[in-house]
């Protein structure tokens, strides 16, 4: 008999145990080893059985082992201590507060809406990269003390578990996961009742979801939830999985994500008695109609016109992009959207967000093809501050979204970057965080420097930790490959040579990620006996594990899986590749923790920045890797190895033999020599001093610590501070920019560079000469001061097109007949073809950039 329904009850604590309760729902646990020690030690078996989830622990833990427990003095006093831990961490005045001590303005409130948060395998709730990043986000947050709440939706089967067919083909399935067995509680009224969030549907029905909060640490996540009674079936569905079904459910959870997100963020702070966030931060365009909602609110609830309104959503709006493949940007049919947000019969007064018209919010997402509503350009149009996610993605997104910005060099975009990171104390075993809070003393908030201080670790030590940790993870392939061969129906009188998969003191190669055609997981493969020979040979054998999802509707994804598993069935090479279905933060730990090679080879520059890398740096492991993402600004030379890129080689065929026999050579000339060559105490001691360079020099750059920080220093103090001036006194600031934007709008199409005369120059001009322009620019009623005017030098290519420019801003001398006169001396900056324009541009001391609304003049 199958249960129609089921729910989780939670056991009763003694009295005296009571402190376990608030250790096991703040998920501050899952990075906090000794924290999950304390729970190991109640029952070390059923520890490992409910798979180190200490909620499931206490709903099972048998009653009389919780009686012993509450009268063991010495559980009691370690019980009290790691109780006593918890309070301070969740009250001590942290970094945040001491810039704020310092006199630094920083925002009241960041919300961060991410469509997934991958803060522990016990709440499944991501499927990749962004959620894991999100998550690490609302830790570091935590751990610097930002007040930073998370706002997000709670998929009732999370993404999908993978195991793999008789014949290697992925199967999905889809658990339910019962809220009250997940380590989340409800956001409730003053009277106990659910708090509850409505956001209108077409044909006069209303979507409702009430919120769950898991505690990151001191910060709270909400996660809504539609699958409630107050709903119909359909409606309740909303929330069934992340990243299932098709385009009209999808925009449902956005919607609920975005528009329902700021309400429950809005009754959040109202109930806990907190200030309205100043900064909405959104995690990639999914929850981008949290603009549309918030300049609802300042439409119907300050009397501000959509303009207005718009300009004080995006003061406080920062949107980070980190997708640079343009068929992976969220876009719908902008009939679709219509659906959504029009009016009953299709008016244009919004029925979802009363007091706008369908028409303006459709202009903020919209392409040059105006039947497509492109979330990205929404993220965009609402951010006064954007950003890619590493360096070199920043460039990219500048030149792929360079069309909203017409009239600009690529380089002018204003887009930034803030390069992602990870937290150290999720990612990095504990036998590396015991070496550096050892080295560097215990307090966190200058983390960087434990990872500094590894360099002093003895070579010898360093060695012993990789190999413990490799053969901690060859113990979990051993245990992960049987259970994956059970299910494809093997029996266990079969699985004996799963004991002998995997030496631990073998070259360990780790290959783990998502499966879009762009990460490449087959480029191994690309020659089956190069690879065949290199896992055999018999002195410098290499052994590699290779783990992913691919997306359930991506069939050739699935081929490619499907691929690797037949190649690491064969018997001569199962016992050095395996495939690990079901990746997972539980699998990807051991996998970070135990490799001693991270590879990566996708195709360049379609990595935004890419994460794993780092994680495995952060544990001593070495990168190899084509230069994307993080990589193409961290690699130095001596931290890992730089896979060459044939980036460039337009035949992919071609290009993917070139980079394939590239990582062979790697691996036969440079890695597995370094890897096998040992000194008299077995040591290799030109990898270790690469391991070691390594932790020292990757590990405080890719701290999820010094990612937010950036974020807060570089984003949010200014997007609050924009934000403040936008609404201070009634709003005059939203309304004086928006005032002046209408002005540029009117004006701009009649601004023109009418006249540039140049002098001062010697005949033969010498770097450094001085080149005396004058412009003289009629503005269409525009002021002198609403623009700014400014020479651009360069040196000129065979076309007339300008390159390496340097920018100068001329001055506003007067006005003649031809229009405002504008004057500037400037020194060449550079020898042989040097050409210079004039050009005009919006100015507006609200503004975060010139280029901001993408209008400029040439002369
Ligand atoms: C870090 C991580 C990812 C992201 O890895 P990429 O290098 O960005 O592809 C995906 N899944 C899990 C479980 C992770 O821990």
């Amino acid at each position: 008999m199958r249960a129609l329904r089921r729910f989780t009850v939670r056991a009763h604590l003694p009295q005296r145990l009571a402190g376990l309760g608030p250790l096991a729902v703040n998920l501050r646990w899952s990075w906090h080893t000794p924290t999950q020690d304390l729970f190991a030690s109640i029952d070390p078996g059923l520890w490992r059985r409910v798979e180190q989830d200490p909620v499931r622990m206490l709903g099972e833990v048998p009653p009389a082992r919780l009686d012993a427990l509450a009268a063991d003095e010495q559980f009691l006093a370690r019980l009290d201590a790691e109780s006593a831990d918890l309070d301070d961490y969740l009250a001590r005045p942290r970094w945040y507060q001491h810039e704020q001590n310092e006199g630094v303005r920083l925002p009241s409130g960041i919300a961060y809406f991410s469509m997934e948060f991958g803060v522990s395998e016990v709440l499944p709730n991501y499927s990749g990269g962004l959620g894991i990043l999100a998550g690490d986000h609302l830790k570091a947050a935590s751990d610097l003390g930002l007040p930073l709440i998370g706002v997000g939706l709670l998929y009732r089967s999370g993404y999908f578990r993978q195991s793999l067919t008789a014949d290697g083909w992925q199967s999905e399935h889809y658990p339910n996961y019962d809220p009250q067995g997940l380590p989340l509680r409800l956001l409730t009224e003053a009277d106990g009742t659910p708090a509850l969030i409505q956001v209108a549907m077409p044909g006069h029905r209303t979507l409702t979801a009430r919120v769950w909060i898991a505690q990151v640490g001191r910060v709270p996540l909400l996660l809504l939830d539609s699958d409630i009674a107050e709903n119909d079936e359909e409606l309740r569905g909303v929330t069934d999985r992340l990243y299932g079904g098709d385009q009209d459910h999808r925009i449902k959870q956005e919607i609920l994500a975005g528009v329902g997100g700021v309400r429950a963020v809005r009754a959040y702070t109202r109930i806990a008695g907190l200030p309205d966030p100043e900064v909405f931060h959104m995690n990639e365009g999914h929850a981008g109609f949290l603009g549309a909602e918030r300049i609802r609110e300042l439409v119907t609830g300050a009397g501000l016109d959509f303009d207005e309104a718009l300009a004080a959503v995006r003061a406080g709006t920062v949107f980070t992009t980190h997708t640079p493949v343009p068929a992976g940007i969220d876009r719908f049919p902008a009939d679709l959207v219509r659906h959504y947000f029009s009016g009953p019969n299709g008016e244009n007064e919004s029925a979802l967000l009363p007091g706008l018209g369908v028409d303006r919010i459709l202009a903020l997402g919209r392409e040059s093809d105006s039947r497509v509503f492109n979330m990205a350009h929404l993220g965009l149009r609402l951010g006064q501050r954007c950003n890619g996610v590493s360096k070199l993605h920043g460039r990219v997104s500048r030149e792929m979204f360079v069309e909203l910005w017409p009239g600009f060099d690529a380089r002018e975009v204003p887009i930034g970057s803030v390069t992602n990171g990870v937290h150290a104390h999720t990612w990095a075993a504990r036998e590396w965080l015991e070496f550096a809070n050892r080295l560097a003393g215990p307090d966190r908030v200058e983390e960087a420097k434990g990872w500094e201080l590894l360099q002093t670790v003895e070579p010898r030590e360093l060695w012993a930790t990789r190999n413990t940790l490799r053969a901690q993870l060859v113990e979990e392939i051993r245990r992960r490959l049987r259970r994956s061969w059970l299910q494809r129906g093997a029996t266990e009188a079969e699985l004996g040579w799963v004991d002998g998969v995997f030496d631990p003191h073998v070259l360990t190669v780790g290959f783990a990620r998502r499966v879009p055609t762009y990460k490449r997981l087959t480029l191994m493969l690309r020659d089956p006996e190069r690879l065949r020979a290199l896992l055999l040979d018999e002195e410098r054998p290499v052994q590699l594990v290779v783990a992913g999802k691919s997306h359930p509707a991506d069939d050739g994804g699935k081929a490619l899986i499907q691929q690797v598993v037949r190649f690491a069935d064969a018997a001569d090479v199962r016992h050095r590749i395996v495939f690990l279905p079901d990746y997972d933060m539980s699998m990807a730990r051991y996998l970070y923790w135990g490799c001693d090679v991270w590879l990566n080879n996708p195709l360049r520059p379609l990595e935004a920045c890419g994460t794993s890398g780092m994680k495995s740096a952060l544990n001593g492991g070495l990168n190899l890797s084509i230069r994307d993402g993080w990589w193409d600004e961290m690699y130095d030379g001596e931290n890992g190895w730089a896979i060459p890129t044939a980036d460039g080689v337009m035949d992919e065929h071609r290009r993917d033999d070139l980079e394939a026999s590239a990582l062979y050579e790697l691996l036969e000339r440079s890695v597995l020599p370094r890897f096998y060559d040992r000194d008299g105490s077995g040591v290799p001691t030109r990898w270790i001093e690469m391991v070691r360079h390594t932790l020292q020099n990757l590990g405080p750059k890719v701290l999820a610590s010094r990612m937010v920080r950036d974020y807060t220093v570089q984003y949010y103090a200014p997007a609050a501070a924009a934000a403040r001036e936008a609404v201070a006194h009634g709003f005059a600031g939203a309304r004086q920019l928006a005032h002046y934007r209408r002005r540029v709008e009117a004006a701009w199409p009649a601004v023109r560079v009418a006249q540039v005369d140049s002098a001062g120059l010697p005949d033969i001009p010498e770097i450094g000469s001085k080149l005396a322009l004058t412009a003289h620019v009629y503005l269409g009623g525009l002021r002198a001061d609403d623009v700014v005017v400014q020479a651009v030098v360069g040196r000129v290519g065979p076309d007339d097109t300008l390159s390496d420019v340097v920018t100068v801003p001329m001055r506003h001398t007067g006005t003649d007949p031809l229009g405002e006169v504008f004057e500037v001396e400037v020194a060449l900056p550079m020898a042989g073809s040097v050409g210079y324009t004039v050009r005009a541009l919006p100015h507006h001391e609200l503004l975060a950039s010139d280029a901001e609304l993408g209008k400029v003049v040439l002369a």
